[in-house]
């Protein structure tokens, strides 16, 4: 369905795009292409990567503004980090660890398809503070697009046939196309967040120009089909982002900020051009004191105006939402407002192309949070140490011994500084591909560390990297088993302190927490996970102590 001209002041673009720098099938000047075709204004690549490419910076290509991200693998799912420089290191391992190391850098992240049936891929990490969700994303977007194939409008007619073909070897579950339309569990638990903080929500098209089956990961070429291609793949959907002031549409260097902040501030919707195109979009909050647009926030206490105005079709259909209930529904005019009371609250706002045998999402709106005065978010705080046994004591290297790959290089020291000493490690990783490079210190408990709950170190290196600090078993069946926790170290020393109830397993272990008891060693662990091949270093341990 065509529309008249949008005229909200937005930007239509898309996120998350593959060129073949990873595994999309053209380049990013090819794509530009395509997506200056279809009327996108910007586009973010995100290719496979671990961040230590160091990203293009903004430039326009055929007149799209295109900015340079990476997806990020982590044991729980994708990370896309945008608006971010090359990270010093691999970023990889744990969820929460990328999540962190991103926000550390300054990057946005956004928590790719979470509803993916693909469990390596969708992201499953719901405690850790990333920025934003992709709540409508690549793979029901393909159903969505194969299912408006079917619709009577003849424009769509030519690409059934490819769709119907590409379905035997793309079809999925009827339950996920439903995630479109209706909450899901990953909208409860984005809503749960959003009640504590705020959390963007955007679709990402994912675009590789290609298809997966179902069982194939995106990055799978084996499996891939060349289908549908990049114009009708940036067709499906995009994020209308609402900067603060029109964009100059040439100069990069001052509209990529203006696009990036409108992002991280949540300034934007998503539209399902597949539906209906050019969406025309706007949602506002007012009470005694302020308006305020979706993404922002409005103080509680006095009663708010919600105002919602689109260019929705008359068959269509208008729902404003409070968390994941209905708070006014049905309406099908393009403008109304509704009246609610001043207590906290998150309101959004979903479009459904109605009158069809498959309602459709069209547009999804970001949150307007009605925020009281209390704080939203408190990090529960462990109690402090009160018993501690010094592994290191400023004097000797007792109990102490490294350990390495055949290839890499490991040394240990005690070296001398006034009032005592540091305990110098030094790494050098063998180069080549990733594999078992490994440097370790390792730290002999031959009586286990039953009598402790934690292991508190005082630490700097000579650059910014991840440490990983693992218990090993070294009795019965635990014998060489590990499990770990991921340290941040940079040439500020700081006190770190890892739990053991917060390791994680390294690989199979025949316990998912260790057994204290049969613990023979603690280790600090520099590998090439987090290490790129053939990069060397140092790290001074001033104070290791075993704590409860
Ligand atoms: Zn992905
Ligand atoms: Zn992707």
């Amino acid at each position: 369905m065509t529309l008249a001209p949008p005229a909200d002041g937005t930007v239509p673009g898309i996120l998350h795009v593959h060129t073949n720098r990873s595994d999309g099938l053209s380049s990013p000047d090819e794509i530009a292409v395509a997506a200056a075709r279809v009327g996108l204004k910007f586009m973010v690549f995100a290719d496979h990567g671990n961040a230590t490419r160091r990203p293009d910076p903004p430039q326009y290509r055929s007149g799209v503004l295109c900015f340079d991200g990476v997806e990020i693998s982590t044991s729980a799912g994708h990370y896309v980090a945008i608006d971010m420089p090359a990270a010093p290191y691999p970023l990889a391992g744990e969820a929460r660890d990328v999540v962190e190391d991103v926000r550390r850098l300054g990057g946005f992240g956004i928590a790719a398809h979470p509803d993916s049936p693909k469990l390596e891929l969708k992201w499953r990490e719901w405690t850790a503070p990333f920025d934003a969700i992709e709540l409508l994303n690549p793979d029901t977007a393909w159903r969505l697009w194969v299912e408006q194939a079917s619709a009577p409008a003849t424009r769509w007619a030519a690409r059934r046939k490819l769709a119907l073909a590409a379905l035997d070897y793309a079809y999925r579950s009827a339950e996920v196309m439903a995630s479109l339309i209706q909450p899901t569990g990953v909208l409860y638990n984005w809503e749960a967040l959003t009640r504590r903080r705020r959390v963007v929500t955007l679709g990402g098209v994912d675009a590789h120009a290609k298809l997966a089956p179902r069982s194939a990961d995106p990055g799978d070429s084996r499996f891939a089909l060349p289908f549908p291609g990049y114009v009708a793949s940036l067709r499906v959907m995009s994020v209308h982002v609402r900067p603060e002031r029109p964009l100059t549409g040439t100069d990069a260097a001052a509209d990529a900020p203006l696009i990036m902040r409108a992002i991280r501030a949540g300034h934007l919707y998503t539209a399902v051009d597949a539906v209906a195109t050019p969406a025309s979009f706007e949602f506002s909050a007012t009470n005694d004191r302020a308006t305020v647009y979706e993404g922002d926030e409005i103080g509680a206490g006095a009663p708010v105006t919600l105002r919602v105005r689109s260019n929705a079709p008359p068959g269509f259909t208008t729902d404003v939402w409070k968390g994941v209930a209905v708070l006014s529904g049905g309406h099908h005019e393009q403008e109304f407002t509704v009246g609610t009371t001043g207590e906290p609250a998150v309101y959004w706002v979903e479009i459904r192309a109605t009158g069809q045998p498959n309602p459709l999402s069209w547009v999804r709106s970001n949150p307007i949070y009605v925020r009281g005065a209390e704080p939203l978010a408190r990090v529960p705080q462990r109690p402090p140490a009160t018993t501690s046994v010094p592994m290191f004591d400023g004097k000797t290297a007792t109990n102490w011994r490294t350990e390495h790959d055949p290839t890499s290089l490991v040394a240990m020291e005690v070296t001398p500084i006034v009032g005592g000493a540091d305990l110098r490690f030094r790494y050098g990783l063998a180069g080549g591909a990733p594999g078992g490079q490994v440097a370790t210190l390792v730290y002999d408990t031959p009586r286990g560390v039953a009598s402790s709950d934690r292991v508190t170190v005082s630490i700097r290196a000579e650059h910014p990297m991840r440490v990983s600090v693992q218990l090993r078993g070294g009795a019965g069946e635990a014998e060489g088993e590990r499990w770990e926790r991921s340290i941040y170290v940079d040439p500020t020393q700081q006190d770190r302190t890892v739990y053991f109830d917060d390791l994680m397993p390294v690989g199979h272990t025949h316990t998912f927490r260790p057994d204290l008891a049969d613990i023979r060693g603690v280790l600090f662990v520099v590998d090439a996970r987090n290490t790129r091949p053939g990069d060397s270093g140092r790290i001074w341990i001033r104070k290791a102590a075993l704590e409860k």
